[in-house]
């Protein structure tokens, strides 16, 4: 039982009512699962109970600690949803539900399954995003113990999902820590020469660094005490597969600007844009890096103030400027609001998901434009959930897409309807072609006219994400139908 208790001490912290509740959900999932064990050997409620685990490090409130613990009974046990509902509320039954896998597909293969599982538990975010929480709390563990899995080939399915669909929809909801996590974990899985070989390079530089690294940090502390600043400086580094990725750009590991962090977290807002007028004082800035997410926050609502500097020895260091409230939205992303109000934080969450997270909007306008389960996960892969860059629309806000898309995909991302009615692009001022490549900081604007006269076929071989072509098509085979419907 030491296991239990450990999730019980996690919880009292911050919600002591909860733990009668969660103490049955344990009994309750321990008598279900009795005599299942893991691939590894070890009795099953390990797992479901690490899962709870995970969700209290997020301080879940009680019925998602619950819903954790039970996640596996209705997929892997005779337990029905009603059962739930009866024995335990509605809330905690619809939330197990939403993470069990659709079965009865059983004719099919597995990929097909399992494209209809993914489309099933993505599109229950618009009901609840805890289901989605949960399911991130189920894919850390099961990563953290993908070693046991016997069949090869499904471990590198499993690594292949996490790092194309599963990290990034974390880093979307602002869990950075657990999208970097699953995706250094499924790097090492789907390429452990490599990810060694990352491992060796950060590590050396880590080592050099040392030194300077006491320096920096007391050389901080000393000028912003000096001019009455006070904060907390802490240091981190990039995850491998960010590094990775970014080394694909630069040839040498000291040219990534932001792979040494500091994080500054001051009193309040004032004392962000006071410091770095003395970090700068102590290190000259490497201004092409300068960013201000405080005053335009990422869509996942992180927001701190980011300079890069040229530190000794050569090394360009990060720092990281942000108060102690906008640390919490960089640890907990959108589950921040269990903290700010245990009571009606899920509410909240969900409140701010539907009205705030322009990612679910897109997951949305997969559902709709895609034709399978198969093409839903396709344009999630490539559209939704790929790699990013920060443009400026039309008003100046900053804002996320794809990477390497061209004007029409841009046009299509922000409006189908705007997009089909397109007559220009304008670029930073100047007219551009559609096909125009739209590269990170452009300011774009789509002038339309009702009148265009609309898609054609070249726009199809132009546009490269799934939504424009599907939107595209869409629009040509609604035209034909039109032209030869002619009455006369
Ligand atoms: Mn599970």
């Amino acid at each position: 039982m030491k296991n239990l208790d450990l999730l019980l001490e996690k919880v009292a912290k911050y919600n002591i009512n909860a733990l009668p509740l969660i103490r049955k959900a344990y009994d309750f999932a321990y008598v279900k699962h009795k005599n299942q064990t893991r691939e590894s050997g070890e009795p099953y409620i390990n797992h479901p109970l690490a899962v709870a685990m995970i969700l209290a490090s997020l301080q879940a409130d009680a019925n998602t600690i619950c819903a954790g613990l039970l996640h596996d009974t209705i997929e892997d046990t005779d337990t029905s949803k009603e059962e739930i509902a009866c024995e335990f509320n509605e809330d905690i039954a619809i939330l197990v539900e939403g993470v069990t896998n659709v079965k009865n597909l059983s004719l099919f293969a597995k990929d097909i399954q399992n494209n209809a599982n993914l489309r099933k538990v993505l599109l229950s975010m618009s009901k609840d995003v805890r289901i989605i929480i949960i399911k991130l709390a189920d894919r850390v563990h099961n990563m953290r113990t993908l070693e046991y899995k016997k069949n090869l080939d499904k471990q590198q399915k499993k690594s292949r999902e996490t790092i194309k669909i599963y990290a990034p929809l974390a880093k979307q909801l602002g869990l950075y820590d657990i999208g970097v996590e699953l995706e250094d974990k499924s790097f090492f899985y789907l390429d452990s020469e490599e990810y060694n070989q990352i491992l060796a390079m950060q590590k050396g530089l880590l080592e050099s660094f040392e030194e300077d690294k006491s320096k920096i940090i007391e050389d901080l502390y000393t000028i912003l005490i000096d001019n009455n600043l006070f904060c907390s400086i802490a240091f981190k580094t990039l995850g491998l597969y960010e590094t990775y990725k970014e080394l694909m750009n630069s040839s040498d590991i000291k040219n990534i600007h932001d792979l040494l962090e500091f994080v500054l977290i001051m009193d309040d807002i004032d004392s962000c844009y006071l410091s770095l007028k003395y970090i700068h004082k102590l290190y000259k800035p490497y201004t092409k890096f300068y960013q201000d997410y405080i005053a335009q926050p990422k869509p996942n609502r992180y927001q701190s103030l980011h300079t890069t500097v040229f530190g000794p020895n050569e090394n360009l260091i990060q720092m990281q400027i942000r108060t102690a409230f906008m640390e919490k939205i960089t640890k907990y992303g959108i589950t921040a609001f269990w903290h700010e109000d245990l009571e009606n934080g899920s509410k909240l969450m969900q409140k701010a998901f539907d009205e705030q997270y322009p990612f679910y909007q897109s997951i949305l306008n997969a559902n709709k434009s895609a034709k399978s389960n198969s093409d839903f996960v396709k344009i999630l892969e490539d559209d939704v959930l790929s790699e990013k860059v920060p443009v400026y629309n039309n008003e100046g806000k900053l804002i996320e897409v794809s990477k390497n898309i061209t004007a029409i995909d841009y046009a299509y991302f922000i409006s189908p309807f705007l997009a089909n009615h397109m007559v220009g692009v304008i670029v930073n001022g100047s007219f551009v072609d559609f096909s125009y490549e739209i590269k990170p900081y452009d300011k774009i604007r789509i002038i339309s006219d009702i009148n265009s006269a609309g898609p054609n076929c070249e726009w199809l071989s132009v546009a490269k994400t799934m939504l424009a072509k599907n939107s595209i098509k869409e629009y040509l085979k609604r035209k034909g139908q039109s032209l030869t419907r002619s009455p006369w």
